[in-house]
C-alpha cells in the first residue's frame, strides 16, 4: 500500500477535481506484477491503468492493492468495480473509503457480492489524507479554502519599516510551489498584488512553469493603470487572472476593468458580510467550474478576513526561526490571532524553517 501511495502521488496536481489514486497487483509470492495510477482528469482510473499493465491474465491468487475504494458508477471511464470483476481479480486490499455520496461503501459491497475478498483501511489515514481536497469537496460540494502564510518566530510578516523581508528559505519556497501545484486556484488580496507584484505561478525544478486560476480579491476595486501593469495582469497566464468583488462594489470600476480586458467575478454577497462572501466563492467555484480548492496566500487583511469569518478550512503555516521584534507587522490581526488552531497538525522541517499544516479548528 505504501508503494501504491507513491504511485498515486504521480498524479499530484493533475487529477483535480478527481482524487489521486494508485494501484498495483501482487502475485501469490508478494511480488509486484503490475502498477498503475490515475494520471489526470479524464484519463484511466488507477485500477484500470494497472490491469492494462498486466503482462499476463489475472490469477485467483493475485491481489490488487488500491489506495481508494474502487468507483461503482459508470462515469466517463466506466465503473472500476466492473473492470475488476470481469478481469477476474479475486482479492482486493483498499486504503481509504470514497467519501462521494454515490460511491461510499458501495464499491466494497459490489465486490463482496461478486465473491471478491476485500480488506479495507490498510494505511487508511495516509490514503485518506492524500486526498483531503477531494474528500472535502465530496462531503460539502464546496471548494476547500486553505490559508497559507510565512511568519517569523514572533508571528510577524514584515520589518517595522514596512519592507517585505525574506522570511523563509529556499526549501520553504520549494514547498510552497509543490502545494500551489496541488491546488486548482490561488488567491491574494488587492494590496498583495499592489505591493509584492507576485507571479502566483507554479515553478518547480525541471517542469515548465504553469498557472492555476488566479483570484484577486477586492471590494473597492481601486484599480488604476499602474495596478494593471502588475505581473498577474500582463504575463503569459493573464487569462487565468480574475478580480473577485462583491454585490456593492462600484459598477463604474467593474466596467473599467472589463474594458481593460480583465475578467471580473462579482459575488452576490455584500462586502460587509465576509462569511457570505467566502462561502459563496467556495460554492460557485465548485459548482460552476469544478474548482475544488483555493490556496490563499495573503496578505494580512485577506487572511484575517477569512479566519475571522470562520471560513478557513485548512492552513499552511511556515515558521522561520527569525525574530522581527514587536514593531514589525503582524501576519494576522489581533482578533484572528489565537482564535483558531490546526487540528492534529502535520510538520515538515524545511531547512531552518518549519511547516505546520492541517485542518483548521476554531477555538
Ligand atoms: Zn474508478
Amino acid at each position: 500500500m505504501a508503494r501504491a501511495l507513491e504511485l498515486a502521488k504521480r498524479g499530484w496536481g493533475a487529477t483535480n477535481p478527481n482524487p489521486m489514486v494508485g494501484a498495483l497487483i501482487v502475485d501469490k509470492n508478494g511480488d509486484i506484477v503490475a502498477e498503475g495510477y490515475h494520471a489526470a482528469d479524464g484519463a484511466a482510473h488507477a485500477e484500470v491503468a494497472c490491469l492494462k499493465n498486466m503482462p499476463r491474465p489475472v490469477e485467483p491468487t493475485d491481489t490488487m492493492y488500491v489506495t481508494l475504494e474502487p468507483c461503482s458508477t459508470k462515469g466517463r471511464t466506466g465503473a472500476c468495480t466492473d473492470a475488476l470483476i470481469s478481469a477476474g481479480v479475486k482479492n482486493v486490499v483498499i486504503g481509504a473509503t470514497d467519501f462521494s455520496p454515490e460511491h461510499s461503501g458501495r464499491g466494497v459491497e459490489i465486490l463482496k457480492a461478486a465473491g471478491v475478498n476485500v480488506e479495507t483501511g490498510v494505511l487508511g489515514r495516509e490514503c485518506e489524507d492524500l486526498n483531503f481536497i477531494f474528500n472535502h469537496a465530496a462531503k460539502t460540494s464546496k471548494a476547500l479554502l486553505a490559508i497559507k502564510y510565512a511568519a517569523s518566530k514572533d508571528g510577524k510578516i514584515a520589518l517595522d519599516d514596512g519592507n517585505r523581508a525574506h522570511i523563509t528559505g529556499k526549501e520553504a519556497m520549494h514547498s510552497v510551489h509543490e502545494w500551489r501545484a496541488l491546488f486548482s486556484s490561488i488567491g491574494v488580496g488587492f494590496n498583495t498584488v499592489k505591493i509584492d507584484n507576485p507571479a502566483l505561478t507554479v515553478r518547480r525544478d525541471g517542469i515548465p512553469p504553469s498557472c492555476r486560476q488566479r483570484l484577486i480579491f477586492s471590494a473597492e476595486l481601486n484599480f488604476d493603470f499602474d495596478m494593471l501593469s502588475k505581473r498577474v495582469f500582463t504575463d503569459e497566464f493573464e487569462d487565468k487572472t480574475r478580480v473577485v468583488c462583491c454585490a456593492d462594489s462600484p459598477a463604474d470600476k467593474m466596467d473599467f476593468l472589463r474594458r481593460c480586458g480583465v475578467r471580473v467575478m462579482q459575488l452576490s454577497a455584500p462586502s460587509a458580510d465576509r462569511a457570505a462572501f467566502w462561502n459563496e466563492l467556495k460554492e460557485r467555484l465548485f459548482s460552476e467550474e469544478r474548482i475544488s480548492s483555493i490556496y490563499v496566500e495573503g496578505g494580512a487583511i485577506t487572511l484575517s478576513s477569512i479566519i475571522n469569518s470562520r471560513s478557513a478550512d485548512y492552513a499552511f503555516v511556515y515558521q522561520s526561526p527569525k525574530v522581527f521584534g514587536e514593531n514589525a507587522l503582524d501576519a494576522l490581526d489581533e482578533r484572528a490571532r489565537g482564535s483558531w488552531k490546526i487540528r492534529n497538525p502535520k510538520f515538515e522541517l524545511l531547512g531552518l524553517d518549519k511547516l505546520s499544516y492541517g485542518e483548521v479548528e476554531y477555538l
